[in-house]
């Protein structure tokens, strides 16, 4: 790294279910040494891990950034709502659970972090409108509007996985009807795949030896390989992606849609049959065609936004 470049950087923390990652970051955004381990299960073990990268800094650095899930309030670090397997971590101040001294501690919902390493990095670079939708096992997102995060009056603002798509649709773990996140993630593709071998569907995949439905990246194997029933499943879960994107892209009037987060690694599969629905459907109201695109900063893109948080914080950058 350069002597300036080490003068700049900043820890970034990427709190997720399963895994917690972190790195030393520098304001190109370039990851120096990076580290993860199982999502800890204590604020004490959060805080451990935090100390542990803090401690491989060879030099300061200028503050520790954290995504995390559920919703935050980044005016205080506090975890207003997390529920599952952190929700040890609700109604605490990340900044006093990492216990960093006077070192600044920015913290942002992790959707919303991704999306700064995209405006900072990424595909959402020099743009001032952007919605980002991440597609794993749940549907998240974040919105750029007018240059600026949005957050909400309640700080819960980009919920988009859970806007209503199917008002008939299954009940989903936030307890609306036919989510985006009931039509289209990992566990509604998966689910709905089991539906069909439980029926005894034509199928190429079945069940493995402890009797779980073939995960989604089988799914879209099986689909290329000319899996009837992989195909069907995956037809009907893009019609309604591709339902919510016009609904957001009209809502938003972004210069750029980014798709990010597990699925979204399927690249053309997902791309490819809803591109041209999605540009008709939109003409009217836009009367242009809205660039829909993946994600750029992956793999540590969490991490990276976290740090980004702290370089927006410090105004070492900008979001233009
Ligand atoms: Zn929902």
């Amino acid at each position: 790294m350069t002597a300036d470049q080490a003068n700049h950087l900043a820890i970034g923390v990427d709190v997720g279910g399963t895994t917690i990652r972190a790195a030393l970051v520098d304001t190109s955004g370039e990851l120096h040494g990076s580290f993860h381990q199982p999502s800890p299960r204590s604020a004490a073990a959060l805080r451990d891990f935090v100390h542990l990268v803090l401690e491989s800094a060879k030099v300061p650095v200028h503050g520790i950034g954290i995504g995390c899930k559920g919703i935050i309030d980044a005016a205080t670090t506090r975890v207003k709502s997390l529920p599952g397997d952190l929700h040890f971590l609700e109604g605490q101040l990340l900044r006093d659970v990492v216990g960093a001294g006077g070192l600044t501690v920015c913290a942002e919902n992790d959707a919303r972090a991704a999306l700064v390493a995209e405006a900072l990095w990424g595909a959402a670079r020099g743009r001032r409108n952007v919605v980002m939708l991440t597609l794993g096992t749940g549907v998240g997102g974040a919105a750029l509007v007018d240059g600026r995060i949005l957050c909400g009056a309640s700080g819960a603002a980009g919920h988009f996985g859970h806007v209503t798509v199917d008002p008939r649709g299954g009940l989903c773990i936030c307890g609306n009807y036919g989510c985006i996140e009931t039509q289209f993630s990992s566990r509604a593709i998966e689910s709905d795949y089991w539906a069909h071998l439980h029926r005894a569907a034509p199928a190429k995949l079945s069940l493995d030896g402890a009797g779980r439905p073939p995960d989604t990246a089988a799914i879209f194997r099986a689909a290329i390989e000319g899996d009837a029933c992989a195909r069907h499943v995956l037809d009907g879960a893009l019609e309604y992606l591709a339902g919510a994107i016009v609904g957001f892209l009209h809502t938003f009037d972004p210069e750029v849609f980014i798709l990010g987060g597990n699925i979204a690694a399927a690249g053309p599969q997902i791309f490819d049959p809803i591109r041209s629905k999605i540009a008709q459907r939109t003409r009217i109201l836009l009367g242009r065609e809205v660039p829909i695109v993946f994600q750029k900063v992956v793999g540590f893109g969490g991490v990276a936004g976290a740090a980004g948080l702290v370089f927006l914080h410090e105004g070492l950058l900008q979001i233009c």
